[in-house]
């Protein structure tokens, strides 16, 4: 049972408190801010430390900055507008991916002892966190059009990128759906070898979308490439980011979704993957200490092992709030037997 907390705990060890006696016994923590100190003093506040790692973020390091080649490119040939605080680079730019596993790596070796990796960002261009989503077809870059081909046997006709984008979405979407699956599909692979084998105990994460398969025209996997059965072989964890407040959805969507989640993806069964939801405590919109005890409770039900919210700075501004997840974490550890 993963009583977790995401953000660096700064503002809540400077209130004087420890996370052990909050009930919290994991911290989810972005991989730039984790160092040895702060891996120390969470375990000895019982803790176990997990690092954010933002994989396709390309403003992340600023890499698509540097590097325009790496900037995704739209089914018109023009470089995508980036979405608030998210631009996908172009997955398959051999610098691109060849930076962002050199930075897993050095994360690895600054926090050896770290319990895990959680991938962040590890999907094409496009914003859903924000409550009007933005999706974008991508990549047509030279990169990504001949790895189509190689993958897919298609022959491309000649022509513009809005030529040939159009002749694809007419006669091969499916297969070109399908080889953005395969794209994201490599690189957890590959984070999932580098993280195991630099300790086959460490675990491996994925933060994702909270849409069903079925949502939206099936858009989580047709635009954003995510397939989660597909991704599973390479994640030990899923945690889909059910923020209630701002999709526009009740408290009362938490528990349905952690239900469907549970039994589509076969979680708790032997060899699946495990259920660790996060759940909203930010304040965009309110979200009543009231309210956020029970997303925490409801990301804790049906077939999930574990939760964590966004973020442990909004609990730590809200008294209600700190009271909250103090009740609904020392109640769960001591119903579990923790
Ligand atoms: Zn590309």
């Amino acid at each position: 049972m993963i009583c977790g907390t995401y953000g660096h705990p700064r503002s809540f060890w400077e209130q004087g408190l420890r996370l052990d006696d909050y009930g919290v016994n994991a911290v989810f923590i972005h991989g730039a801010s984790l160092d040895a100190a702060t891996v120390a003093r969470a375990r000895e506040e019982g803790c176990r430390v997990f690092a954010e790692f933002a994989t396709l973020n390309g403003q992340y390091g600023d890499y698509v900055a540097d590097h325009p080649e790496a900037h995704p490119i739209d089914d018109q040939g023009a470089p995508v507008a980036p979405a608030t605080w998210f631009l996908g680079a172009c997955p398959t730019d051999p610098g691109f991916r060849q930076f962002r596993l050199q930075a897993l790596r050095e994360l690895l070796a600054a926090v050896p002892d770290v319990d895990g990796v959680w991938m962040d960002y590890l999907h094409w261009h496009a914003q859903f966190e924000d409550p009007y989503p933005i999706f974008v077809k991508t990549c047509f870059n030279d990169c990504c059009l001949a790895a189509f081909q190689t993958w897919s046997a298609c022959v491309l006709p000649e022509g513009s990128v809005a030529e040939r984008s159009k002749w694809i979405f007419m006669n091969v979407a499916r297969q070109w759906e399908d080889w953005r699956v395969s794209v994201l599909v490599d690189w957890a692979r590959e984070i999932h070898q580098i993280v195991k084998a630099h300790n086959p105990k460490a675990l491996v994460g994925n933060y994702q979308v909270a849409w069903k398969d079925e949502d939206l025209g099936g858009v989580r996997r047709r635009c954003l490439g995510l397939d989660i059965a597909a991704m599973a072989s390479w994640v030990d964890v899923f945690s889909p980011m059910i923020y209630h407040g701002r999709s526009g959805k009740t408290p009362q969507y938490v528990s349905d979704y952690v239900d469907y989640f549970g039994a589509r993806f076969a979680i708790g069964r032997e060899g699946s993957p495990r259920l660790w939801p996060i759940v909203q405590a930010h304040d965009e919109p309110r979200i009543e200490p009231g309210e956020f005890a029970r997303v925490l409770e409801y990301g804790l039900g049906g077939r999930s092992s574990g939760v964590m919210m966004f973020t442990l700075d909004s609990v730590v501004r809200d008294a209600g709030k700190l009271a909250a997840m103090r009740r609904v974490y020392r109640h769960a550890r001591a119903t579990a037997g923790d």
